[in-house]
């Protein structure tokens, strides 16, 4: 029987973490048990960085952006005797399960753990929603606002201009806060990795567009090219002007939509009702609008197909 449970946020953060830990710690108190915030991740786990934490302990953070209980990434938590160490902090004060919330690197770490005998459930909590098992994560919803505001008011200016505007945007592996920007603009372009990177393509399209249109709009994720260059490239070679700009970190932050705010208590709420039925090693995921907890090794390996799906919507409508 779990008396004692963790609760800990980790890799990168995301809107709706606060709201996830809130709902682990009142659904767990309303259980019986004690919970206890782990700072800083694994790596807090390691130092032994860890708090009781009560009922008012999370008052007021359901709107508050990033993690109050702090994130971190510690790659060594792959090595065995560093996790052996955090465990023995765990048992020192007496937690017998914790809840992770993260992307998949946090998967690997609480199944890590799960295989030496903590129980484990994690919570998909990152902006990119690139992580396989659930159909959104936790703070996707919040970044996708954030961007689309963002690409909204550079396309005031920009077709007040006859400018094109390239926007660089998250998702290292993952396009999808690319091609729903895409799609919630109308953008004229989307390169992303799923989709890939044409620079003859989107040179073509520029001038298409400029027969027609005050503006164009192409979305890009990070690290497929150098954006500054790219604009200098669509200014030399197109009809319009081209201006780039890299949202970058603004994207992680702010208040969460209520959407997340929901997904997140919602995954909190059930990721403690596993525990106490005795269930463990499983993310909580969203699926169909249905809640299913799914084994770590699952989720893991899943593919998402949304992207490619929702590229097909893109170019009817572009
Ligand atoms: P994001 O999607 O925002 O990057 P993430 O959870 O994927 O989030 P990572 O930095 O990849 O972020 O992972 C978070 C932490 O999980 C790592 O810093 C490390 O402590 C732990 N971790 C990652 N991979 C493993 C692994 N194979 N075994 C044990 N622990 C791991």
């Amino acid at each position: 029987m779990i008396r004692k449970i963790g609760v800990l946020t980790s890799g990168g953060d995301a809107p709706g973490m606060n709201a996830a830990i809130r709902a682990v710690v009142r659904s767990g108190i309303q259980h019986g048990l004690e919970v206890y915030g782990i700072y800083d991740g694994y790596k807090g786990m390691y130092e032994g960085k860890i708090e009781r934490l009560f009922r008012k302990s999370v008052s007021d953070k359901i709107r508050l952006g990033g993690t109050f209980l702090g994130t971190a990434r510690l790659p060594e938590f792959a090595n065995e005797e560093i996790r052996a160490v955090a465990i023995e902090n765990l048992h020192e004060y007496g937690i017998d399960a914790v809840v992770t919330i993260g992307g998949d690197g946090t998967y690997h770490g609480a199944w890590a753990l799960e295989r030496m005998g903590i129980k484990c459930i994690g919570l998909p909590g990152t902006i990119d929603n690139d992580i396989g098992g659930t159909d959104f994560t936790i703070g996707f919803d919040t970044a996708l606002t954030t961007v689309v505001e963002a690409v909204d008011k550079l396309r005031d200016t920009s077709s007040s201009h006859r400018r094109c505007s390239i926007i660089e945007v998250m998702g290292r592996n993952c396009g999808a806060i690319a091609i729903w920007t895409g799609i919630s603009v109308g953008a004229e372009y989307v390169a992303c990795r799923e989709i890939g990177y044409n620079e003859e393509d989107i040179i073509q399209t520029i001038r298409d567009a400029s027969k027609t249109k005050r503006h164009a709009i192409v979305i890009i994720t990070e690290n497929l090219t150098n954006v500054e260059k790219l604009a200098e490239t669509i200014t030399t070679s197109t009809p319009f002007e081209a201006r780039a700009t890299v949202l970058g970190h603004v994207q992680r932050g702010g208040s969460p939509t209520p959407r997340d705010r929901v997904l997140a208590a919602t995954l909190g709420v059930r990721a403690v009702e596993e525990l106490v039925n005795g269930n463990s090693g499983v993310a909580i995921c969203e699926v169909n609008n249905q809640i299913v907890a799914v084994p770590f090794e699952t989720a893991l390996k899943s593919k998402k197909d949304q992207v490619f799906e929702k590229y097909e919507t893109f170019k009817v409508l572009w």
